[in-house]
């Protein structure tokens, strides 16, 4: 070439102050070219730069549009995952296999932890075992705590890696967030050294927030989903409480209904006795005077009893009976009803007891209303055992769920009551088998009653019972020993505290 060149021009191609190349012209001929030669060259090689720079923006601006072709593309793969767990496997999925990063992670804040949600390429299935990392370890950590993406080139000289993977040697992680607040972390790994550069942390960061959206809508459709179940469900524990109601309140209904008719009919049995009575007592002979009065006053004191049952419930009911709190001694009241009825009793061949515990703590109560559920119990005793039976009526006092309990059992060799009768046993106007077997007059509100008085005392009432063996109630009293519970003054007469016994009712 030298000896064809004589003269030369060159120029550098710049741009700004970077040298990008040099543009060179020679001649053939020496002194073969001027000045002006030379300032065309430099305008050519101005325009030789602009040129260049022209070419490299083009080829950004492609890869950039291509960039976001794709990336819209996976928004709307995102987007048609409503569902959390499929919309994090899609995530890393996609990350995997359309952009190309082997190693995917996609890990969420659950209580200050982070929790591996989805992996690809890690050999590690998030659904065998949870692996959770406390949020103050691992580059996945800083990345939650910084809320700003991490670019680790070489793990092996990061302070805070932690190695989950153990080829992994260069390491990028950008977060998830919602609003401004991080709520998980996106991240890649790679085996090689330096294995992202900016690119890969712009295209991974302009992803996440992609993600980020569909996540939230993913946790949205979630919420949206269990308050849907959730609502399904009150709906169909409401219709079923419903449903329990109506019949209650049906049952309850009929139950009204048989008690006006039972009603009516217990009332006009002993009114059409007393008129008839009343027709002999004018016509018939004298000598036969003292039986038709004796009988007037059966059936009256019948009459009086129906009454008065009928009247407690109302009083009951309206809230109207006063409730005249004092200690009482269960033992006494009890033997004063044992006294009263003996005779009754006797005349019906029922043989009569009464056991006492030595000495049972008081209990506060109103003793008329108490009086009331013995009596209550004992008529029904009474009425419920054939002749050659035995009644017993015995005091225990108990302790049960920490708590003192002065408790009077009412037991009978009678009729027994089938095991489907006895949950209804205290519901008003209930009448059971045992009743159309005696055929003994009654309305089906004395044990309803005495559920009534003792609810009101912070008491209970109980049943033991089989059929053609016999019956034991148990009322349960608190004992007035414990001033806390009842609200009164402590009494001394009643420090002495019999030792506690288990109520043991004879096997039956
Ligand atoms: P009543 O005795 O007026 O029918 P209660 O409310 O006192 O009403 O009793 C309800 C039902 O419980 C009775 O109809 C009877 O079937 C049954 N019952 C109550 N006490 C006894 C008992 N000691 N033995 C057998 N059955 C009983």
């Amino acid at each position: 070439r030298d000896q064809f060149v004589r003269s030369g021009l060159m120029a550098p191609i710049l741009s700004g102050s970077e040298l990008l190349g040099v543009i060179s012209v020679f001649h053939a001929e020496p002194d073969a070219f001027e000045d002006s030669h030379l300032d065309l060259l430099v305008a050519i090689s101005r325009q030789l730069s602009l040129a260049m720079k022209n070419v490299e923006r083009y080829e950004q601006v492609e890869r950039q549009l291509a960039e976001f072709a794709l990336l819209q593309q996976m928004g709307q793969v995102f987007n048609q995952r409503l569902e959390m767990q499929p919309l994090l496997d899609e995530v890393v999925y996609q990350v995997s296999e359309v952009l190309g990063y082997p190693v995917v992670n996609v890990d969420l804040i659950e209580e200050d932890e982070l929790v591996i949600k989805a992996t690809r390429g890690t050999g590690h299935q998030p659904t065998e075992q949870e692996v959770r990392m406390p949020i103050d370890r691992g580059v996945v950590g800083r990345v939650v705590r910084t809320n700003r993406p991490a670019l680790v080139s070489d793990v092996r000289e990061d302070p805070d890696y932690v190695a989950l993977s153990p080829d992994t040697l260069s390491e990028l992680a950008v977060p998830l967030r919602k609003r401004e607040e991080v709520i998980g972390v996106l991240n890649v790994e790679s085996q090689e050294l330096n294995g992202f550069d900016a690119d890969d942390l712009r295209l991974l960061s302009l992803l996440a927030d992609q993600v980020s959206i569909a996540l939230e809508n993913a946790a949205l459709y979630d919420r949206l989903r269990q308050h849907s179940t959730n609502l399904e469900h009150t709906v169909a524990e409401r219709t079923a409480a419903l449903a329990k109601a109506l019949d209650r309140s049906r049952e309850a209904d009929r139950m009204k209904t048989q008690f006006v008719s039972d009603v009516s009919h217990e009332l006009r049995t002993p009114l059409s006795n007393i008129l008839l009575y009343l027709d002999l007592l004018r016509q018939g002979r004298s000598e036969r005077f003292s039986t038709y009065l004796e009988t007037l006053e059966r059936e009256t004191e019948r009459l009086i009893n129906l009454i008065e049952d009928l009247l407690a419930f109302s009083r009951l009911d309206a809230g109207t009976m006063p409730v005249n709190t004092s200690h009482l001694n269960l033992n006494d009241m009890a033997r004063n009803l044992v006294e009263d009825r003996k005779r009754l009793f006797a005349e019906r061949e029922i043989e009569l007891r009464f056991e006492p515990s030595e000495s049972l703590p008081l209990v506060r109560g109103d003793e008329r209303m108490l009086m009331q559920v013995f009596a209550n119990l004992m008529t029904n005793a009474m009425h419920y055992t054939p002749a050659g039976g035995r009644v017993s009526m015995a005091s225990r006092s108990v302790q049960e769920d920490d708590e003192d309990w002065v408790i009077l059992m009412v037991e009978d060799t009678g009729l027994g009551i089938p095991m489907q009768e006895q949950e209804k046993l205290f519901t008003r106007f209930f009448r059971g088998s045992a009743s159309r077997k005696m055929g003994n007059p009654g309305t089906g509100l004395g044990l309803a009653i005495c559920k009534e008085i003792l609810d009101r005392h912070g008491g209970r009432i109980t049943v033991q019972s089989r059929p053609a063996q016999g019956s034991i109630f148990t009322v349960w009293l608190p004992s007035a020993s414990a001033p806390a519970q009842m609200g009164f003054d402590f009494d001394p007469r009643i420090e002495d505290q019999p030792s506690r016994e288990e109520p043991s009712p004879s096997a039956l």
